[in-house]
């Protein structure tokens, strides 16, 4: 993402608190209407209209320069706004900062931690900024550095520098967390760790704001998600059936040995031995492929029944040019092997 903005100051990590959990007749933790935002003349954001529940983890998607960072500044409070309706708990981030600072909390790609104090004596020092912060050690042990509390932070490794970063931004108790690209850099095992500790963040009742590029990340953490293109929310909704992906056709490949045909209706060789189709009922298409080759005592080796992935579904939508819904584009996306 791009670099904190400093239109309207520095930005500190975090802050404090309440819990509410998402609920029909509960406000929004966050409500954007028409949301406008150009630099110099060039629009950057163009009417944006968003509701993130209580206690939601809500991921906004969206190519390089698609407007995600701008949105989440002006959610934040560091960024003003050109036009349309934002309130943030509650709070104008554009007029009410000061209130609204105090019950957020923001994870950067990386802050300008002390490096020679240890990880207690940091979170001490940010629990000192806030009258009711939560009590340190627990914190600490929250982010799972419990075994790190007297380790400085020059010490730790990447993906413990980010913990602790949680940390910070937990230590005021906050009501909503910003996770700008929480993972990234992150190897394999301490993604996953990651992950689970943002989880954990959604049982605290904290409402969860996080921006990413990685599609797994989006569909294993979040409730819902929101693809930008080009300033605008092009799809919004869950992550299992962004864009009607639950809907499209699903396709059925296979391989079949040398020398054996396909049955008839039941696919054409696209390569070698590999054998695709798209059956208008998929569970009567794989029964009878499935009883043909019992019948002929053939081993369907590679079945695979192909989904359109989130990614395929994030890539049709922000493509540009005539197959994309992104910029120019509109089409919804299918399957890619
Ligand atoms: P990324 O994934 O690369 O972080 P993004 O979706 O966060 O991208 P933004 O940083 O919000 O996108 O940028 C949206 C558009 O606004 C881009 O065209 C960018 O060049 C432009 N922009 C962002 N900040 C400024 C600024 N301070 N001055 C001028 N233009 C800016």
């Amino acid at each position: 993402m791009a670099a904190p903005a400093d239109e309207t100051g520095s930005r500190n990590a975090p802050v404090p608190r309440p819990v509410a959990a998402a609920g029909d007749g509960t406000p929004p933790a966050v409500r954007v209407r028409g949301l406008v935002k150009s630099y110099a003349g060039v629009p950057a954001v163009r009417g944006i209209d968003l509701d993130i529940r209580r206690g939601e983890i809500f991921a906004l998607l969206g190519p390089n320069g698609a407007g995600k960072t701008t949105t989440v500044e002006i959610l934040e409070g560091y960024r003003s706004r050109d036009g349309g309706e934002v309130s943030v708990l509650g709070y104008d981030p554009g007029r009410q900062r000061k209130p609204l600072k105090s019950r957020i909390g923001i994870v950067l790609q990386s802050t300008g931690v002390e490096r020679y104090l240890t990880v207690r004596e940091t979170v001490s020092m940010y629990a000192a900024c806030y009258p009711s912060p939560r009590a340190v050690d627990e914190v600490i042990g929250l982010v799972g550095l419990a075994d790190r509390g007297n380790v400085r932070v020059i010490k730790l490794s990447g993906g413990q520098q980010r913990r602790l970063e949680v940390a910070i931004a937990l230590v005021g108790d906050p009501e909503l967390l910003f996770l700008d690209e929480p993972t990234t850099g992150f190897d394999p095992s301490a993604r996953h760790e990651a992950w689970d500790l943002v989880k954990n963040l959604a049982e605290l009742g904290k409402t969860v704001l996080l921006t990413t590029h990685y599609m797994d990340e989006a569909q294993f953490l979040a409730d819902r998600v929101a693809v930008i293109a080009a300033g605008t929310i092009v799809a919004e909704g869950p992550p299992q059936t962004l864009a009607d992906r639950d809907k499209t056709a699903v396709r059925i490949r296979y391989d079949l040995p040398p020398g054996v045909a396909p049955p008839p209706g039941l696919g054409e060789r696209v390569s070698g031995g590999t054998v695709e189709f798209t059956p208008d009922d998929f569970t009567q298409g794989l029964y009878r492929l499935s009883g043909w080759a019992v019948a002929q005592d053939i081993r369907l080796d590679g079945l695979e029944v192909i989904r359109p992935s989130l990614e395929d579904v994030y890539l049709g939508l922000t493509s540009p040019g005539p197959e994309g819904g992104g910029p120019g584009g509109g089409s919804q996306p299918g399957g890619r092997p």
